[in-house]
């Protein structure tokens, strides 16, 4: 089958798969220290979903009142429900400072105090002191940090001699007989060509799969690719049950009015106007840990208290703040808000309604962004050869719920911890093993099947019935029931992947095809995400249980991994949390009783 695609050989040191904020950090950070770096991105760098980020990037610096990564790392931890590992909270908490000076160094246009340093907002769940005070960590550049953060990264790659493979779609890891990661194949969307990367390093930065639900804040190209690659290896994914909704979706188009909203003083209200978030956190009030907010919202809901014709939705308030601060620090917002919502902010509150919006969950990897499978007697094998990073990673930073602002340092400090390592391990131009011949054949016979998939259900369909299915049955509040139910559906809609049908066989800018890889990679991480929710009988973080409303400490804080075979069976793995840190500086932190 081979010889009936032309295939282009190429050899790097390290190939990056995803031009995101991950992916360019590593990307520059590993070409400046001399390695042969590729980055293939199957879009334009700049319009990777980074660039859409607003509210911030967290670091402890005190420019505006106190401060101390240690508080940082107290918030984090606490944050993720314990479920987070405390070695890499420690290092992406201290880190954190020379990470984003060095950004600063770079070129971004961060937002400026008066005395000209770097601006820091509020952010829900980021305390000083331990829990005392409200911390203002986040850094921003108005409310476009991720636009001013990616232009800025994919600069200092271009100048650093990085090589980019833009519009090429990653289709799968070449990996070798050992279980180590030997390179990577992709489809060039512009010429219909295949091309064979072989390196020492793979490093998968791919983003989040956002796009297994129904309404979500992310771009139609966060499909997860490379978590579907890995899932393809025979490695697992960790910590999938765990998907943070955003409190503020915009009702009805799902685009995200950020957070940094109601860090400038934005509240909510139910159809009483009560600001209820008072009855729920009476000290964080609306500025409560993201899962938090997206309950009380959906009580409010559920109990009548929603807002508009059918009670569905819930108001956000900005229209007290001065209109010259909203000019200032919101202009992005107020615009989202008028075009997808009809609104002046100025004047009305927005619609908004909880929205799939980040995954805690991903490829299992050490603090130094080495890829790790549980096996007999470690917990944490290093899969030789591959490194993942970004939202496609689970370092575990988030644990079972992300703070707001923590996931843009999450991509710069272990973009960077990625080129720290990969210098240490990769000397620049060392020889390639040898890959066997048919080490590309999995891919291409994938990629063939799909490409004469002949089938009666369209791509188009299968995906709606998918997201709906995630929508209705694995979303903030979750029972076993809903979740057996929805389990036993997706498995049935796992199955007509074989029955899928494509129209447009041609091998240029064929988008048809295109969609049909990334449902087909969308629908394994469906069907272990639902699977993982169903196994977890506890209350955690983002993973809120009815039936089991409390979080369990002596059966369940451990990771999972799960596995999903091409036949769609998902089999589970266990990993300890880290519960030390790296340093003797910060005591390990006792599990508490949730507090809030
Ligand atoms: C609307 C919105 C606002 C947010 N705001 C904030 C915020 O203010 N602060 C914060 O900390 N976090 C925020 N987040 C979260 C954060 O922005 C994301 O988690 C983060 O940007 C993900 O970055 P990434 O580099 O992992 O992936 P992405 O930026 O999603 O990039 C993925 C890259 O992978 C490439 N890729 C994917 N599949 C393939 C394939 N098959 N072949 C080749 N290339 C591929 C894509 O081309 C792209 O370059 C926000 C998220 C959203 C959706």
């Amino acid at each position: 089958m081979t010889t009936a695609y032309k295939i282009i050989d190429h050899e790097y040191d390290i190939v990056v798969v995803g031009a995101g904020g991950a992916g360019l950090r590593a990307t520059m950070g590993m070409a400046a220290k001399g390695l042969k770096t590729a980055c293939i991105t199957k879009v334009f760098p700049t319009r990777s979903h980074t660039v859409a980020a607003q509210g911030g990037i967290s670091a402890a610096l005190g420019n505006m009142g106190e401060d101390d990564w240690r508080w940082h790392m107290y918030d984090t931890v606490k944050g993720s429900d314990w479920l987070g590992d405390q070695d890499a909270i420690e290092y992406m908490c201290r880190e954190a400072i020379p990470a984003i000076i060095e950004l600063e160094h770079f070129g971004v246009p961060f937002s400026r105090t008066e005395e000209g340093k770097i601006y820091q907002r509020p952010f829900g769940g980021m305390t000083t002191r331990f829990g005392q005070g409200r911390a203002q960590r986040t850094c921003a550049a108005a409310d476009r940090t991720g636009h001013a953060i990616l232009h800025t990264l994919y600069q200092q790659a271009l100048k650093n001699d990085a090589e980019f493979f833009i519009e090429h779609f990653a289709l799968d890891l070449i990996m070798d007989d050992e279980g180590a990661c030997r390179g990577v194949m992709s489809w060039d969307l512009a010429t219909g060509i295949l091309h064979r990367f072989r390196s020492h390093l793979v490093v998968i930065a791919t983003g989040g799969y956002g796009r297994a639900y129904f309404s979500c804040t992310s771009a139609h190209t966060c499909t997860g690719d490379g978590n579907a690659m890995v899932l393809r290896a025979g490695l697992p994914l960790q910590d999938m049950e765990f998907v943070q909704f955003h409190p503020t979706g915009i009702y009805g188009a799902g685009c995200l009015i950020t957070e940094g909203v109601r860090g400038e003083g934005g509240y909510l209200t139910n159809s009483n106007g009560e600001r209820f978030m008072e009855r729920y956190a009476p000290s964080a009030k609306d500025l409560a840990s993201r899962d938090v907010v997206s309950r009380a919202m959906t009580i409010e809901i559920r109990e009548g208290r929603g807002v508009g014709k059918r009670n569905d939705h819930i108001h956000l308030h900005l229209e007290h703040l001065d209109p010259e601060i909203i000019h200032q620090r919101l202009p992005g917002i107020a615009e989202t808000a008028k075009v997808f919502a009809g609104v002046d902010v100025t004047k009305e509150p927005i619609p908004v309604l909880p929205t799939v919006h980040y995954n805690m969950g991903g490829i299992p990897t050490n603090h130094r962004t080495e890829v790790v499978r549980p096996t007999a007697g470690n917990p944490d094998e290093v899969v030789p050869g591959l490194m993942a990073i970004g939202e496609a990673a689970c370092v575990s930073v988030h644990g079972a719920n992300r703070l707001g602002s923590n996931s843009l340092l999450d991509l710069v400090v272990f973009g960077r911890a990625a080129a720290i390592r990969a210098a240490e391990i990769v000397t620049p131009g060392q020889p390639h093993k040898a890959i066997g011949a048919d080490a590309s054949e999995r891919a291409i016979a994938r990629f063939d099947k799909l490409r004469h998939a002949n089938g009666t259900v369209s791509t188009a369909e299968l995906r709606d019935e998918m997201q709906r299915t995630m929508q209705n049955n694995c979303a903030v509040f979750r029972t076993g029931e809903v979740l057996e139910e929805g389990l036993a559906e997706m498995h049935k809609i796992y199955a007509q992947r074989d029955n899928l049908r494509v129209t447009d066989r041609s091998l240029v800018w064929n988008s048809d095809l295109v969609e049909t890889l990334e449902l087909d990679n969308l629908l394994g991480q469906a069907l272990v995400t639902i699977a993982g929710a169903a196994n977890r009988p506890e209350s955690r973080g983002a993973h809120a249980r009815e039936d089991y409303p409390d979080r369990d400490d002596k059966d369940w804080m451990k990771h999972t991994v799960a596995y999903c075979s091409d036949e769609g069976e998902v089999a589970f793995d266990y990993r300890p949390v880290h519960m030390t840190t790296l340093t003797n500086e910060v005591e390990v932190f006792p599990p508490k009783a949730r507090v809030y």
